[in-house]
């Protein structure tokens, strides 16, 4: 796997006292991939300052959600289970797809074949999407939410 070198571009940084060089290149399977060089050390330090709160925000992020899954799954795996309890697999698939084509009823029963058992299958639909499968029983819980809503995306706006 190599990349070669399709293009480069060079323009004025953001604060028009440097440079950005804009390097893309792309491999034998055509993907495309871009890389930025920025030749003014304020640009530099801006960039850098950005890359990181990003990075910051998104572990944070993915820690806030794994806390929701966590607590979702301690809260309501139990009353999610119970939902599907006595029911036939026609009659589960209904309740989790509701009117979508998809999987078709062969399909589904093969996914359930395939997790094991249905209560296993179910209880991987519920981590697979925990947010669909409490929309699903009607809970609204704030402390869920609340790790949803924390950590907001870092601005590129200066105040
Ligand atoms: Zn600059």
């Amino acid at each position: 796997m190599s990349w070669e070198q399709i293009s480069t571009e060079t323009r004025p940084c953001p604060c028009g006292n440097g440079t950005v060089t804009i390097t893309t290149e792309m491999d034998d399977w055509n993907r495309y991939r871009e890389s930025k060089a920025i030749d003014c050390p304020s640009c530099r330090a801006t960039q850098h300052a950005l890359d990181s709160a990003r990075e910051q925000h998104i572990a944070r992020k993915t820690a806030s959600v794994a806390q929701a899954h966590a607590l979702a799954a301690s809260r309501y795996l139990d009353q999610w289970l119970a939902l599907f309890e006595g029911k036939s697999k026609k009659s589960c698939r209904d309740t989790l797809f509701k009117t979508d084509k998809y999987p078709a009823m062969g399909t589904f029963y093969k996914h359930v074949e395939q997790s094991g058992s249905l209560h296993k299958y179910l209880e991987a639909e519920f981590h697979r999407d925990f947010e669909a499968a409490l929309r699903l029983l009607g809970v609204n819980d704030a402390e869920i939410a609340a790790l949803f809503e924390q950590s907001p995306s870092p601005s590129l706006k200066k105040d």
